[in-house]
């Protein structure tokens, strides 16, 4: 006799009082498909000889089929990568006042582009213009939707059928999908590049200017660093000669903080204000590396320049919405009081969390780590670890930090693999990185009130 005959039917299933639960979770109509599709895998695994299972099984399938489904594909993690800006993380966490007046501009209608004052029609940069005109000593400044868009933007409007300026050792990559000669290419305008990877000088752009050229244009070196013999011309020379040639002097800064982070013992990072006194007139940088934000691609600088940025069709094509404006808005408005920054900025928080307190926070996880893996052969040990910024900043120096360092026993290295992949699997994923023959998973991104939940997390751990 054919064993499948004794398989329920997908109705017998349904009407099951074990389901009813199951339907009344997640609607009948998520649940009539995963008892089809766990029927069918069940049928197929028959084939090849597995055994039957019985009902209570199937109905355990079904459970597990329809709690997958649910769960959210986009789900918090822990980033103990020891990258604090990490990409493909989300990047930068937002402080509370953002998430509080995100909510509150999701949740109501806002006057996103209208004049409460006249009833008019209203701009939706002017939500944020005005901070970031006081922040950066701009005259006006637009935003859209993140640093590449905004390069895209000003290529495309200032320079298109024209030609860039830019010193060869600036022709960089960023995460694989920004290249600034394709977005050059893209953009419509022509790249001239001038000097060599490691040297050039103010008579290499000199030589390069002629009558189709649109502007000059650096762009900071975010992520690696040219060392050695190597000449850059400052920006101030720069704009001079941009200036004497009546054409404007452009720079994608990368990142861009709006402060001194020297005042916190971090490196220097060139600022936009830096930029502008030295007589940029246009910057562009990103929401959400160090300035702490939003996604978002910020252009501050001259106001005819910023005008016609503006009237280009593509800023209606590349323009944030109001969850972005209103959780930008309130990061510009922490930058007014830089004294109280450090306490209210999660990713500067982040940034200069001193090694002690974290190495103390190791301490007291490690007992549940070491429970968590008591069974395996491996050795938990707390460790010294270097951290880094992350997205492109600063990238040579590196963050004192401490974490677990989870090494194999003997020579069984094919453990750690399993544990990382146990750890991503868990309910709410752990992700750490192998270097050198250890799993290490650094604390500086773990906040202290998020602590239990992460231990909680780990006696899941099944591996
Ligand atoms: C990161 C970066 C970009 C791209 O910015 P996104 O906000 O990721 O689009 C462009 N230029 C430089 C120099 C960067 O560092």
């Amino acid at each position: 006799m054919n064993p499948l005959a004794q398989l329920p039917s997908v109705d017998r299933l349904l009407s099951h009082a074990s389901v009813t639960p199951l339907i009344q979770l997640h609607g009948r109509k998520l649940i009539t498909r995963v008892v089809r599709e766990t029927l069918a895998a069940v049928r197929e695994a028959t084939q090849t000889g597995s055994p039957l299972p019985d009902e209570t099984l199937l109905i355990q399938k079904v459970g597990a089929g329809a709690t997958a489904l649910s769960m959210p594909k986009l789900r918090p993690v822990f980033n103990l990568t020891g990258t604090v800006l990490h990409t493909n993380l989300g990047r930068s966490p937002l402080p509370e006042e953002a998430i509080e007046a995100l909510i509150t501009a999701a949740r109501s209608p806002c006057a996103l582009e209208y004049d409460i004052e006249t009833g008019g029609r209203g701009d939706r940069d002017d939500i944020v213009s005005e901070l970031f005109c006081e922040l950066t000593g701009a005259e006006a400044a637009t935003v859209v939707n993140n640093n590449a868009a905004a390069v895209f933007l000003l290529l495309n409007t200032l320079a298109q059928r024209k030609e860039v300026i830019v010193s060869r050792g600036e022709l960089i990559e960023i995460g694989g999908a920004f290249r600034v000669p394709d977005i050059m290419q893209r953009a419509g305008a022509k790249l001239v590049e001038v000097g060599t990877t490691n040297r050039t000088h103010r008579k290499d752009f000199a030589e390069a200017i002629t009558a189709r050229t649109a502007m000059l244009m650096t762009v900071h070196a975010s992520n690696y660093a040219i060392q050695g013999f190597t000449a850059v011309v400052p920006e101030s020379e720069l704009a001079a000669l941009a200036h004497e040639h009546g054409l404007p002097f452009v720079v994608d800064l990368g990142s861009g903080t709006l402060t001194d982070l020297e005042r916190w013992g971090l490196p220097h990072e060139p600022t936009p204000q830096e930029a502008i006194a030295a007589g940029a007139d246009l910057v562009s940088f990103s929401g959400d590396k160090l300035l702490g934000g939003p996604q978002a691609g910020l252009l501050v600088g001259r106001k005819d320049l910023i005008a016609k940025l503006k009237k280009n069709p593509l800023k209606r094509a590349l323009r944030v919405g109001k969850l972005t404006l209103a959780a930008l808005e309130a990061v510009l408005r922490l930058y007014r009081d830089p004294d109280r920054l450090a306490e209210r900025l999660t990713a500067l928080q982040q940034l200069i969390r001193p090694k002690a307190e974290i190495r103390a926070a190791a301490a007291r996880l490690l007992p549940a780590l070491q429970q968590a893996l008591a069974r395996l052969p491996v050795d938990v040990a707390i460790t010294a670890l270097n951290s880094q910024i992350g997205s492109g900043s600063l990238p040579v120096d590196r963050l004192p930090s401490a974490g677990f360092a989870i090494r194999p026993q003997g020579k069984k290295s094919g453990v750690l693999n399993r544990i990382e992949a146990a750890l991503r699997g868990l309910p709410r994923p752990i992700i750490g990185r192998i270097e050198d023959g250890a799993l290490l998973l650094d604390l500086r991104c773990l906040s202290p009130h998020e602590e239990a939940a992460f231990s909680a997390n780990l006696t899941k751990l099944s591996c």
